[in-house]
């Protein structure tokens, strides 16, 4: 996956694919010191580009990192990357990390920071059974205190536990793992929020530890718009056989149906359909 054809914007200038290497003294290898977007462009154009630009700034920020860059220029930046792939319909992951200079250590105040675009083609985040409804594991780890961690930073560091959740999750057969949070609410996916319905109504957690992904807060919005009536609050475990569907937001997964968490089982409904085809059509006008 390294050694291929295209482009990758490394600090400022359009590298070969194959030559977009770091330094193994690069901080963010040692220490997660990173931060990073996933996008899609839709017929050329980034859905919600300039929020996910802030929101990078933002978790950088969060991290005490000061990205050398403003939002036209990330903005600039993944266009010239998707051009110089010729991709209209992509996805696009911007990362910035602090990068190898004379700290060594945990501090790294002398060391640069960098950003690089990378863009590839990625079809159905869970695959082409969509509308079968995924199957999720229930994760071992616990989404951390925002008192332990910047948990409202896009940040490498919060993935750690996300990678072993989801190996764990595949083992068993499932498509993903569904995380509690550190008081036993029920968190979000390795990668995407999780909506409930129940009698007709969504209910959805607080992001008060997890992230308030942009994908999350553009389906609230739209159902609002639709009439439904949206609850964000504090969900118990005890409440999933409460529920009658389920599905799953973000970037890379779009609205993808949950058929199952555990041995509770879920409906792929109607309003499930509506919800993932109302996106649909947003993410392509
Ligand atoms: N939670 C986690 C842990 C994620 O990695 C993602 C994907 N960025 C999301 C939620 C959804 O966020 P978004 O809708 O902004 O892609």
């Amino acid at each position: 996956y390294d050694d291929r054809d295209g482009k990758i914007w490394m600090d400022g200038t359009l590298v070969e694919w194959r030559d977009a290497k770091v330094h193994i003294l690069t901080h963010a290898m040692h220490y997660a010191s990173s931060v990073f977007e996933g996008e899609r462009c839709y017929n050329g154009k980034i859905f919600k580009s300039r929020e996910h630009s802030e929101r990078l700034i933002e978790s950088a920020r969060l991290l005490d990192m000061e990205l050398p860059y403003t939002v036209d220029q990330i903005e600039e930046a993944k266009y010239a990357t998707l051009h110089a792939n010729g991709f209209n319909d992509a996805y696009v992951r911007v990362l910035a990390w602090r990068g190898s200079g004379p700290d060594m250590g945990v501090a790294a105040n002398q060391n640069p920071v960098r950003m690089a675009v990378t863009t590839w083609e990625w079809g159905a985040y869970y695959g082409d059974a969509k509308w079968q409804g995924a199957k999720l594991d229930i994760a071992k780890w616990k989404r951390p205190s925002p008192e332990t961690i910047p948990t409202a930073a896009k940040a490498s560091g919060l993935y750690m536990i996300c990678t072993m959740s989801k190996h764990a999750a595949m083992a068993k057969g499932c498509s993903d793992a569904l995380f509690y949070d550190y008081r036993g609410y029920v968190a979000e996916a390795t990668g995407a929020n999780i909506f409930f319905v129940k009698d007709g109504e969504v209910h959805t957690p607080l992001p008060d530890c997890i992230l308030n992904g942009i994908t999350r807060q553009t389906v609230i919005a739209m159902m609002k718009d639709m009439g439904i009536t949206v609850h964000e609050r504090h969900i118990m475990p005890e409440e999933l056989p409460g529920f009658q569907q389920c599905w799953l937001t973000g970037t890379a997964a779009e609205v993808t149906p949950v058929g199952q968490i555990g041995d509770h089982h879920f409906q792929v409904g109607q309003l499930t359909r509506d919800v993932s085809d109302a996106y649909e059509k947003l993410v392509r006008t």
